[in-house]
């Protein structure tokens, strides 16, 4: 029975929530500044929805529950909504959302499971467009649901939305504005150098970005538009949420391709296994799935709440942000000599790893957000594996940490070079940590792939003083393997013969083992494009080097300075002397038909990207791998990500496989004519 004293202390805590929610709707949906994570903010919202399941006598109209959060900025102009945008009702369990599912049966007679269709929750802010004649009349945003605030001048400049539609449509379409990831970072990079704001997620930087009055500002940001419903008047358009999607990809909107038809509730709880993980994989951030009745007539028969759906539901993915305690900062050395800081953390269970160390990004970054050993901080997971330290709790000051100023492994002094905020350990030559990165970074997949020899390998080498660098591996004899502890005749022998027989590498992977300075494999296939020998690029000037698409001012000062430093001479020299040579270009050239074309490749192909690459080479051409406007064509294979759209942008003519194999085949026969 319930007691009158549980009643009082139910309506105090229901205040409280009301309250708080309030406050963090403000921060969130005006300000685009969330103070407390979304995950934080969920349990906040649950709470409240759990006293008022069990006390309705405290529903009140004003409560968040029963409302679409959000407030419309007095810069713009109101719009009142054709068709009333709705929230989604969300669990954060597979119990739950069966529970959704038997309430949502419940209501129908039929024999067998229901068709949904299961898609991705776009973490970006929902736009309604609405077409008249298939011309763009209106984008406005969700706003309270009935009025929304009136964008149309800032929509127009982003992908993914036609100002004409290929049919002449009476059409209302929705869909998320999102910012990717990679953009993301970028603009926070960029703000960070301006000493402007950073944006706390890709979700906050796309409503900051489009909610801008000024729209030529928001032309300046990388946003992006997925479609995921249309509603219309005229009659057998479609008569299901899939086929809906169909139409608007039909139309020439951006719709996620990564959405499913399916019976019943197993297929759905697998999806969100699958996505789960997936979802790290993409250049947008989402943070669940979403479920739908794919019929439109079963839609409609169950209708709306005051706030969601009811023939729809989220499904959120675990935290992908958590507070705990910074417990110690460890200074790592990179293979060129880069100084990284890594997070030391109290263990946290993250997005379903447990989190002990977590990137720290720079000394400058530490001291701009006043973090110190001790804080409790935010930790991250977004597309990358490793995750971040955000930020520290704002009301905990520890003071400034010091930057280190010596390096902990040699204790020779850090130093930053001009323009960059990375510290750098000053002796490249005999720091132990610079000179063991840079041996195992050679033997490693991403570079020679000399299978066998890791850091256990080269510590046991550098111990018993049998190599000093990497090029010291190729006069390693099977007896100099046998003196290593607990290494017998047989894998004495494979790890000889496997580094002998990395001795003709391509210059492609030559010119990244040599842990040059910002030269990453791409970078290195740019120059390996032009350069066929080493000794041709000892001699290229930064002009030179700076004329090839894609590489920079840092690259090529980097390259400069690498081939003229001493002790990289003597390396070269002893690679040189013990047989290692590169191949030169790695493909050779069989035609010339394609020279003076770039071509970017992007999404899945048919076969490995590397036949294409080849295949390109072969026939004159270069690959590169970021679309600009010296860009001949796209290669776009299925799912292709922002490169596809930056190339729609641009103007640059895309291929699919079959329009690149038509095009190798004419200009062959053109060749041969
Ligand atoms: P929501 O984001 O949980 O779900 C509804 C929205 O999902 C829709 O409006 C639409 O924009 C979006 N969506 C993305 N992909 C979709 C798809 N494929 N189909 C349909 N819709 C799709 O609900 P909401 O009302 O927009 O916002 C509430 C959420 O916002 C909270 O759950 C919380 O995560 C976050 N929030 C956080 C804070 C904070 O302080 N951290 C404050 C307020 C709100």
């Amino acid at each position: 029975m319930m007691g009158i004293m549980d009643f009082i202390e139910a309506q105090r805590r229901v205040n409280i929530l009301k309250e708080l929610i309030k406050e963090n709707n403000e921060a969130y949906y005006v300000n685009d500044a969330p103070k407390i994570t979304d995950f934080e903010y969920d349990e906040l919202f649950r709470e409240l929805k759990r006293l008022e399941n069990e006390y309705p006598l405290l529903i009140t109209p004003d409560s968040p529950t029963q409302k679409v959060g959000d407030k419309i900025s007095d810069g713009f102009k109101e719009y009142k909504h054709k068709y009333r945008l709705y929230s989604l009702d969300n669990s954060n369990n597979y119990e739950d959302l069966r529970k959704w599912y038997e309430r949502v049966i419940k209501e129908f007679t039929i024999q067998n499971e229901l068709e949904l269709v299961v898609e991705l929750k776009i973490d970006g802010l929902s736009c309604a467009l609405s077409y008249e004649k298939g011309i763009l009349k209106i984008g406005a945003t969700r706003g309270n649901g009935i009025v929304g605030e009136n964008i149309t001048d800032n929509i127009k400049s982003i992908k993914g939305i036609p100002q004409k539609l290929s049919k002449p449509l009476n059409l209302e379409v929705r869909g998320e504005v999102y910012m990717p990831i990679s953009s993301f970072e970028k603009l926070n990079e960029e703000n960070i150098k301006r000493g402007l704001r950073e944006f706390a997620n890709p979700r906050n930087a796309a409503a900051g970005s489009l909610r801008q009055l000024d729209a030529t500002v928001t032309a300046k940001r990388d946003l992006h538009f997925f479609a995921y419903t249309a509603i219309s008047e005229e009659e057998n358009l479609f008569k299901t949420h899939s086929e809906a999607l169909a139409l608007l990809k039909e139309l020439g909107f951006n719709v996620n391709p990564n959405y499913k038809v399916v019976k019943g509730i197993n297929p759905v709880i697998e999806q969100c296994e699958i996505w789960s993980t997936e979802r790290f994989n993409q250049d947008y951030a989402t943070d669940g799935m979403v479920i739908k009745i794919n019929d439109l007539a079963k839609q409609n028969e169950l209708g709306y709440t005051s706030r969601a759906p009811k023939w729809a539901t989220a499904f959120k993915f675990p935290p992908e942000e958590v507070w705990t305690r910074l417990e110690g900062i460890e200074l790592s050395i990179g293979k060129t000599g880069a100084v990284t800081p890594v997070a030391l953390l109290t263990p946290v269970q993250l997005a379903g790893t447990i989190v002990k160390r977590a990137s720290l990004h720079n000394f400058d970054e530490i001291n701009r957000l006043r973090i110190n050993i001790g804080n409790e901080v935010l930790i991250k997971k977004a597309a990358e594996i490793i995750p971040k330290v955000i930020k520290k709790r704002e009301e905990e000051d520890l003071g400034i940490y010091e930057t280190p100023k010596y390096c902990p492994v040699c204790n020779s002094p850090l130093i930053k070079p001009e323009g960059e905020v990375v510290l750098y350990c000053s002796n490249s030559k005999d720091c132990p940590a610079q000179i063991q990165g840079k041996i195992e970074f050679w033997a490693s997949k991403e570079a020679m792939d000399i299978d066998g020899v890791g850091e256990t390998i080269v510590e046991k080498l550098l111990e018993k003083k049998l190599i000093s660098d990497f090029a010291d591996l190729y006069k390693l004899t099977v007896e100099d393997f046998m003196q290593l502890d607990l290494i017998k005749e047989k894998s004495a022998d494979n790890l000889y013969n496997a580094i002998q027989a990395s001795k003709t590498p391509s210059m492609t992977k030559f010119l990244t083992a040599l842990s040059i300075k910002h030269i990453g494999k791409e970078t290195a296939d740019l120059i390996a494009n032009e350069y066929p020998t080493i000794d041709t690029i000892k001699t290229a000037t930064e002009e030179e080097l700076t004329k090839i698409d894609g590489i920079g001012e840092k690259a090529a000062k980097s390259i400069i300075d690498f081939f003229k430093d001493e002790n990289n001479i003597t390396i070269l020299n002893k690679l040189q002397e013990y047989g290692v040579t590169p191949k030169g270009s790695a493909v050779e050239k069989i035609s010339n038909i394609f020279e003076g074309k770039t071509f970017v490749i992007t999404g899945t192909l048919s076969q490995p990207r590397n036949n294409f690459e080849e295949k390109i080479k072969q026939l004159g051409g270069k690959v590169s791998s970021s679309v600009s406007k010296k860009t001949s064509y796209v290669l776009a294979g299925e799912n292709p990500g922002s490169k596809f759209d930056k190339a729609t942008q641009l103007g640059v003519i895309i291929l699919t496989e079959r329009d690149f194999d038509l095009l190798a085949q004419r200009n062959n026969d053109e060749k041969k004519f």
